[in-house]
């Protein structure tokens, strides 16, 4: 297991919309802040000079390694 990079292993996001901030359970862990580097998510970074968007979907990368990544669930 690794730690979940959309909740930083918090198991939750914290959201904002509009004034107020809002508590929601992160979907790509499904709370347990941590994901299976055996299961595909959907991911996205940034690349190159003009930051085009590469649209990934397979075992967790390294956010380490990428501009601008997220992760968006499986
Ligand atoms: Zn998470």
């Amino acid at each position: 297991m690794i730690i979940c990079s959309h909740c930083k292993g918090n198991g939750y996001v914290k959201i904002r919309f509009e004034a107020e901030q809002a508590i929601e359970q992160c979907k790509v862990c499904h709370s347990q802040g941590e994901i299976n580097e055996n299961k595909y998510y959907h991911q996205t970074w940034t690349e190159g000079t003009e930051d085009s968007i590469a649209i990934y979907y397979g075992p967790p990368l390294d956010p380490e390694s990428f501009k601008n990544y997220t992760i968006s669930g499986e």
